[in-house]
């Protein structure tokens, strides 16, 4: 985040996506939350596709499977959707990016450890020496299933054509978000056990599909507007989420207008300053930072009419009605917010390149506001047990995130910020999403959904939404 010097420019609207039924809490996107096995399902034959230049091994076998699945998903939805028939891509080509190249789409393919469409010559090419397999030991076989229902998702907007609205001459990021959100719709299909290869559960195994879309998301202060963008994580998993929760249609509407309105990915600017945590990252620990969150969200919820909680560093009173959570807790009796100042540090210092470590300035500064949202919901007469409050505190999380995005607003959403976000939402122990007793809603898909509701339409839509 960042401390505003100045006011600054032009106010960006956001207009809202989320949907304004209530969920059934329990649900991800209305499908019941499962926890169960995830990836290739045991006992089916692998799929009899042509493969130019494969090696018959494992990561071939496993996109060889995922595409004759995602074509045959295509097959059923461009007709039932669109009224069009669809052709399977015309080449598919494995290569080890650490083998000989060979060329495809003007690219020789040595040393280039990535999965592409090519629209010239309508092909999909992986690289089953590099790429799958570090995705595979990462994240399973399920992430492999992802990169390459994306892949797909391109070849379905160019077979699309002036439905999907995209040609040569459109921003990458706009063709990105398509294929994120056409991913999402196979993922949808997987979920409801339609795939012949593969199976998800909506817990754990969709967790690890968003925490693909995480790793592969732009490093902060990539702007959108960048030719060959694709798209912060918290934009990514948007993208792919629209596209699990709605069809194909939906994603095929995904525009210029629609990406100018919702992008959050920007730019470092001038008053993004490296404190020696990272660009666009303030010391956590720091009373001025503190001071300047607490204001913040004082500002965030002053609609709500409710006595502000206190804030205090010093060690916990022993609390009557309140969790033991850390780095922040709250106790409902005496309406106070415990910050753990040890713990917050851990949590709001970012990893250094390939060494573990915490998250970032946002991921710590929003555990404290989650802790903040229940002592507005215990004014406002909500419960804070359970699966509603947990979600509840993400949306109002969330609400208080858009605030930070505003024009004035002192403490200030800086690049990457909302990817910390994202980050902790997937964290086994994401306090964004956990009720006053720490107890998170089990699934990452949902407390990211709700957190993103409460961006971009406000608390107000958190207690109507989430009324639990
Ligand atoms: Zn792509």
């Amino acid at each position: 985040m960042a401390a505003a010097l100045a006011l600054t420019g032009c106010t960006q609207t956001v207009t809202g996506q989320g949907r304004s039924e209530r969920p059934d809490v329990t649900k991800v996107a209305g499908l019941e939350i499962t926890t169960g096995e995830s990836g290739a399902k045991p006992g089916v034959p692998d799929a009899d596709l042509q493969v130019e230049n494969g090696d018959g091994g494992e990561m071939d076998r496993l996109a060889i499977n995922t595409l004759a699945d995602v074509e045959e998903y295509w097959a059923e939805q461009l007709p039932a959707r669109f009224g069009k028939e669809f052709e399977p891509v015309k080449r598919l080509v494995s290569y080890d990016s650490n083998g000989k190249g060979v060329d495809i789409c003007r690219t020789n393919t040595a040393g280039v450890a990535n999965a592409f469409y090519c629209s010239l010559d309508d092909s999909i090419a992986w690289d089953r020496g590099e790429l799958l397999p570090m995705l595979d030991d990462a994240f399973g076989p399920m992430s492999v299933v992802t990169v390459l229902a994306h892949e797909m998702g391109h070849a379905v907007q160019y077979k699309l054509g002036d439905i999907s609205g995209i040609n040569q001459a459109t921003p990458s990021i706009i063709k990105e978000q398509q294929a994120d959100c056409f991913a999402g719709n196979f993922f949808r299909w997987v979920a409801e056990g339609k795939s012949k290869h593969f199976r998800i559960s909506t817990g754990p195994g969709l967790n690890q599909v968003l925490a693909t879309m995480f790793f592969i998301r732009d490093a902060a202060g990539t702007s959108a507007e960048k030719q060959g963008a694709h798209g912060s994580a918290f934009d990514r998993v948007a993208a792919f989420q629209f596209g699990f929760a709605g069809d194909p249609t939906r994603c095929a509407q995904i525009d210029d207008a629609e990406i100018k309105a919702r992008i959050t990915q920007q730019k470092f600017d001038s008053e993004d300053r490296d404190t020696g945590q990272g660009k666009g990252n303030l010391k956590v620990d720091d009373d001025r930072s503190l001071e300047l969150l607490e204001e913040s969200l004082r500002s965030a919820f002053k609609d709500a009419a409710a006595t502000p909680p206190t804030l205090t560093t010093s060690p916990a009173a022993a609390c009557t009605d309140g969790g033991d959570t850390s780095p922040a807790a709250y106790c409902p009796s005496t309406n106070t917010i415990s910050v753990d100042l040890p713990d917050l540090v851990k949590i709001g210092t970012p990893p250094k390149r390939g060494q573990k470590g915490g998250i970032g300035d946002f991921a710590a500064f929003a555990e404290i506001a989650s802790r903040f949202a229940l002592s507005i919901q215990k004014a406002t007469g909500y419960g804070l047990e359970g699966p509603a409050a947990g979600l509840r505190t993400a949306c109002l999380t969330g609400a208080w995130a858009g605030t930070t995005n505003q024009n004035g607003a002192k403490l200030r959403l800086s690049s990457g910020d909302l990817d910390e976000a994202v980050a902790e939402l997937l964290a086994d122990k994401s306090l964004i999403a956990a009720d006053v007793n720490g107890t998170v809603v089990p699934s990452g898909f949902a407390r990211v959904e709700a957190f993103r509701d409460g961006f971009y339409q406000g608390a107000g839509l958190c207690t109507r939404k989430y009324a639990g």
